[in-house]
């Protein structure tokens, strides 16, 4: 039997230093994607540290075939109520909006500067947010023609006392764009993430998360590690809406309210410093 995947010496030569923690990475396995968008066999490799996983074919590519990709697959799947690769999408959108409302209400997340959801796609998690009362900016790079979108301009005027990050992370092949993402978020700010996380990145071309568009894997460490490099303090984990808080700071006022949250309610989780999400999802 052929196997679904296969080791090349040649990239043994020729290896990428760890977006994550700069470690060396590896050759771990390909997928032939049969021209979907395009695509045919992809690499993807690993570190061996944090155990993150990248396309080395999608980093590689040209800034213009890597645009078009991303057109053409973002074009594909917005403004339907229905991901093909993510079913419940349209569900946990609604629990998102609910748990962001319920922190905002609290006082737990500021609101002294905007808001942002960077990467919103169609919008839809801000139009629900906004339609609660909350004032969140859009802000895409594919939908930057849009009138009530932010343009790079207008997202660099000022910093945000909470940028939401959902699904965006898997998206991005640069190191640079990461920090930029986290360098927007105030001194006292807050970042929301949705990220699949795994303790292990699979070596199976037929994970159903290898999609056309995804170059990027996270392990829990390699989030960790993010984490204390860009000295986030504490965390919370809302387990329905799959919802990630990172604080910059954590005041005894929030920290007092916290507390009372997470007796009240199920399904949140807190710590100070970093929370391992798969430990919380394990239990
Ligand atoms: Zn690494």
């Amino acid at each position: 039997m052929t196997p679904k995947y296969k080791k090349n010496d040649k990239y043994t030569m020729n290896y990428f230093s760890c977006l994550i923690c700069k470690a060396q990475t590896d050759f771990y396995f390909s997928k032939d994607f049969q021209q979907s968008f395009e695509l045919n066999l992809i690499d993807y490799h690993k570190c061996e540290n944090c155990g993150f996983v990248f396309s080395k074919t999608h980093y590689e590519m040209s800034d213009a075939t890597w645009e078009k990709l991303n057109l053409d697959c973002h074009n594909s799947y917005q403004n339907q109520d229905y991901n093909q690769s993510d079913p419940r999408w349209y569900e946990r959108l609604s629990l998102q909006s609910k748990v962001i409302y319920k922190l905002s209400q609290l006082e737990i997340i500021p609101n002294s500067l905007p808001w942002v959801d960077w990467g919103c796609g169609d919008g839809k998690l801000v139009d629900i947010l906004n339609q609660r009362g909350l004032n969140v900016q859009k802000y895409d790079l594919y939908m930057q023609h849009n009138s009530d979108y932010l343009t790079n301009e207008g997202l660099q005027q000022t910093k945000y006392s909470l940028v939401i990050n959902t699904s965006v992370f898997e998206h991005i092949r640069e190191r640079h764009t990461l920090d930029v993402i986290n360098s927007l978020i105030a001194k006292d700010g807050v970042l929301a993430l949705h990220v699949m996380v795994k303790e292990d990145i699979p070596l199976d071309p037929d994970w159903f998360y290898l999609q056309p568009p995804h170059v990027s894997f996270f392990t829990n460490q390699s989030m960790q590690i993010l984490f204390k490099q860009w000295n986030y303090k504490a965390s919370i984990y809302h387990v329905p809406s799959r919802l990630w808080f990172w604080f910059r700071q954590m005041d005894n006022i929030q920290m007092s309210v916290i507390k009372t949250l997470l007796t009240e309610t199920e399904g949140f989780y807190f710590k100070e410093g970093f929370m391992n999400y798969w430990g919380v999802m394990n239990k």
